[in-house]
């Protein structure tokens, strides 16, 4: 028998590690510990139903599991084989379904969270046995830094951060820079609210994104890589640490990599919590000891980056397609997805939906499937209203547009984009004011203040949608949130700033019955 216990963080908030010791406890009791093999995974991806644990050879799902159920679990599957049922998964056309039987987890498609809730991230054996580290050697034994640049170009891999660069093109940019120092960063400085995605790849599978990091640095001739990695994820942090220290004691990080003349070695810089250094020229500043503010560019990263040297930023579930991509060949890879969107993409479900958790989808796939069928819909009757999509720098879907096609091409044209993968569902319960006011507060809370129209512009867009929501507004105010919004877009310093009054000017492009109603103290 084995059985995954999820030891991601939403599972052990909910008092997984009780419920573990306690199953133990029990195993021992009754001699079972060699018949039954615990492992300890990643994220599994429902964590509103968490603690989890899946059980094989049956493959059934067991749900909020309590340290007083472990005693059930193990008199009545473990010794009888008869699963107990009131802990499963449930769901109505088949009482009690598999994993592979459940839509939230049989509808997606896993490139990027391949491992996650699968294998012990803490065992470097784990990753290796599902073909971890096999690009790697691939790549440095059998390409040259040519082919490794092309087949990412050629898979069309684009940067999963939010602003969808092509992977490829900045890996042939620093590559062709000619410096004896160059450097690639892991962007781990996940800090959009609701999105936890980078940091579940991480907690679930960090070899992962080293394997992808030690590529990227073979492919431009690095030498050293840096995960900025944000402080609040201590969970994320350890996994990392302990899986850097196993892969330097196999030959996989540091001098000659696998006998071949390519070292490469990894440290980590922990954020101190500011959103503005998720930004690649205020995360390099910070790197480097200085205060996380953004720079002008160009110069570009490629050109300038970390230390005045060549530097590619990746982020966390960029660099997680690497191994794959250089694995199993672009045309694999382009498999999933649109042809200008290859792949997948990972997003964090989130507010009023039945099923909230990591979704991993081919890029292209309506929301309306993510929503619906993945997700199972809107609880207690409600009807969906909109989603918002990008976190604080995107915007509202409203529910015209639920057959939007989730991908870089699509979004922009609705007022909204893809950010790094924050989804966040509303039903005719929400106010879209307070929504925008919502998002808007917390860009003006974390503007680093350098330049005047992020710094004071978003402070008067907050102000008017105050005065809105107190009911003191005037339709005055719409037209000038309206312009206001707009000169920020256009004359911020940074993406924070450019991206700030997205989410007020799609509320008003969509919902401006909703302002109107709160200035005729109707709401
Ligand atoms: Fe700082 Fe905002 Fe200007 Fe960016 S746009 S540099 S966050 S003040």
């Amino acid at each position: 028998i084995h059985a995954l216990i999820c030891a991601g963080a939403q599972c052990l908030a909910a008092g997984g590690n009780g419920f573990e010791d306690a199953l133990k406890e029990e195993l021992k009791k009754h001699d079972l510990t060699e018949e039954v093999n615990i492992v300890e995974t990643g994220c599994m991806g429902s964590c509103q139903l968490g603690p989890l644990m899946v059980v094989y050879p049956e493959g059934v799902i067991y749900t909020k599991v309590k340290p007083e159920d472990a005693k059930e679990i193990v008199e009545e599957h473990f010794l009888k084989g008869r699963p107990v049922k009131r802990l499963l998964w449930r769901q109505e056309e088949k009482q009690f379904p598999t994993l592979s039987e459940v839509p939230f987890f049989a509808k997606q498609t896993k490139i990027v969270l391949r491992n996650c809730g699968i294998i012990n991230p803490e065992d470097i054996t784990e990753y290796i046995a599902q073909g971890g580290y096999e690009a790697l050697a691939k790549a440095i034994t059998e390409m040259t830094r040519e082919e490794v640049i092309k087949v990412v170009k050629d898979s069309g891999l684009r940067g999963r951060g939010g602003a969808g660069f092509p992977t490829g093109l900045k890996w042939e940019l620093a590559y062709k820079q000619k410096s004896d120092t160059k450097y690639i960063i892991c962007n781990a400085d996940e800090g959009d609210p609701g999105a936890y995605m980078d940091r579940s790849i991480l907690e679930g599978d960090p070899h992962s994104v080293l394997e992808g990091m030690a590529i990227a640095g073979y492919a431009v001739q690095a030498q050293k890589g840096y995960i900025y990695i944000r402080a609040e994820y201590p969970l994320a942090i350890k996994r990392l640490e302990i899986a850097i220290k196993q892969a330097r004691a196999s030959g996989l990080l540091g001098k000659n990599i696998l006998g071949t003349n390519f070292s490469f070695d990894i440290e980590l810089r922990m954020g101190a919590g500011a959103f503005v250094c998720g930004e690649e020229t205020a995360l390099i500043n910070s790197i480097e000891g200085k205060r996380g503010e953004p720079r002008k560019k160009p110069p570009f990263p490629v050109e300038r980056g970390v230390f005045g040297k060549p530097t590619v930023i990746n982020n966390v579930e960029t660099l997680a397609n690497i191994p794959v991509i250089v694995g199993k060949g672009a045309s694999f890879f382009r498999k999933f997805g649109t042809e200008k969107s290859p792949g997948t993409k990972v997003f964090a479900l989130a507010g009023k939906v039945n099923i909230t958790g990591l979704v991993e989808v081919p890029l292209g796939t309506p929301l309306r499937t993510i929503v619906f069928d993945i997700g199972g819909g809107i609880p207690e009757g409600h009807t969906f209203k909109a989603a918002q999509t990008g976190g604080p720098s995107g915007g509202v879907i409203p529910a015209e547009h639920l057959d939007v096609p989730m991908d870089y091409e699509n979004l922009p044209q609705l007022g909204t984009i893809m950010g790094s993968g924050g989804l966040i569902i509303m039903d005719e319960t929400s106010c879209m004011v307070d929504v925008a006011k919502f998002f808007l507060k917390f860009t003006v809370d974390e503007s680093c203040g350098k330049c005047t129209p992020c710094r004071e512009g978003t402070r008067q867009m907050l102000n008017i949608l105050e005065k809105i929501t107190s009911g003191n507004g005037t339709m005055e105010d719409l037209d000038r949130l309206e312009r206001l919004g707009n000169v920020i877009k256009l004359t911020s310093l940074c993406g924070l700033g450019q991206t700030a009054p997205n989410p007020v000017l799609s509320t008003l492009r969509y919902f401006k019955d909703e302002y109107i109603a709160h200035i005729k103290g109707k709401k």
